[in-house]
């Protein structure tokens, strides 16, 4: 069995992987965003990733460790399932809901992380933990309020659409 030490290493080499992954997606994900706000805030999360990724680096510095990278395969699997999205022009909601299984990732990865490093008695790395697990946490809760425009936006939409079909019938 790993030490907890071993396993923080190896889940801290997944979500180094993970984060380096988003940097390369995220850039489709802000060209395919119709909605602005959205967009904006997938271009400010893409600059707050890059943090994300430095942030890593410097958990690993406060371990005496040099930073390594484990390829993370559900991050693979997340981000296939953005592009596909992407790709049929599935619009702003599917959008969203594939951005937010990606927050919800980097969540359980980063709370876990963080209460593991507390355990370990490495407190500045748990602070740096800390801060990406907040950054994730408003990124998704953003995500939620862009959401409810995005689908009262679309709602009105196929309403008007069902009206004027009505009418043409009647
Ligand atoms: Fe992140
Ligand atoms: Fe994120």
């Amino acid at each position: 069995m790993n030490t907890l030490r071993e396993t923080f290493l190896e889940e801290l080499a997944d979500i180094y992987d993970a984060e380096k992954q988003l940097i390369k997606a995220l850039p489709k994900m802000v060209k395919a965003a119709e909605n602005d706000q959205l967009r904006e805030g997938f271009e400010e999360h893409l600059q707050q990733t890059e943090e994300h990724v430095r942030r890593v680096e410097q958990v690993f510095e406060r371990f005496g460790e040099k930073a390594k990278a484990k390829r993370c395969k559900a991050m693979v699997g997340l981000l296939e399932e953005g592009q596909e999205l992407i790709r049929e022009k599935a619009g702003d909601a599917a959008l969203i809901c594939a951005a937010q299984k990606v927050e919800h990732y980097e969540i359980a990865a980063y709370g876990s992380l963080k209460s593991w490093a507390e355990f370990l008695d490495e407190n500045e790395a748990a602070e740096l933990l800390d801060e990406t697990l907040e950054e994730e946490k408003e990124t998704d809760q953003k995500l939620t309020e862009v959401a409810e425009d995005v689908v009262n936006e679309a709602g009105n939409q196929e309403e008007g659409q069902e009206e004027n079909q009505k009418r043409k019938a009647a």
